[in-house]
């Protein structure tokens, strides 16, 4: 995705497109990785000079209400961010505590007691051990 679509894709969201917000939208696509405020702030900062940990924050608050980012609370120490799409899902391994997308088809629960609620959010979150360590386990 070019820095020109980024900005009409927040335009269409209702997010003014400043270069900072475009370049942290652009580097939530680019890395898949459930970065925290930290990691998008120090990868950026070299080539955004005025860039501050503040405008990282509000910026990716701005996405989250404007469902174009994900707050995810997997981890208990450090609050992560993901780009949103669809059917997406989360795994985290608790040996190498990397956070893991899945995709997944026929998720379906009736939600029974919540008949009168209006759910905001609803995330699939799972815990466990990676395939790779898995692997280094079994050594
Ligand atoms: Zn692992
Ligand atoms: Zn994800």
């Amino acid at each position: 995705m070019k820095s020109k679509a980024i900005a009409e894709l927040l335009k269409e969201h209702n997010i003014r497109p400043s270069y900072p917000r475009v370049k942290i939208y652009e580097y939530l696509l680019n890395n898949r990785i459930h970065p925290t405020v930290d990691e998008i702030y120090n990868t950026l900062k070299p080539d955004l000079y005025t860039l501050s940990k503040t405008t990282v924050y509000n910026t990716l608050d701005l996405f989250v209400e404007n469902n174009l980012a994900l707050l995810l609370t997997i981890d208990e120490n450090n609050t992560r961010y993901d780009i949103k799409t669809d059917n997406h899902g989360h795994f985290k391994c608790r040996i190498c505590n990397q956070v893991y997308d899945f995709e997944f088809s026929n998720y379906d629960i009736q939600f029974d007691s919540l008949e009168n609620f209006e759910i905001e959010d609803e995330q699939l979150y799972l815990t466990g051990v990676c395939e790779h360590c898995k692997k280094e386990q079994k050594k």
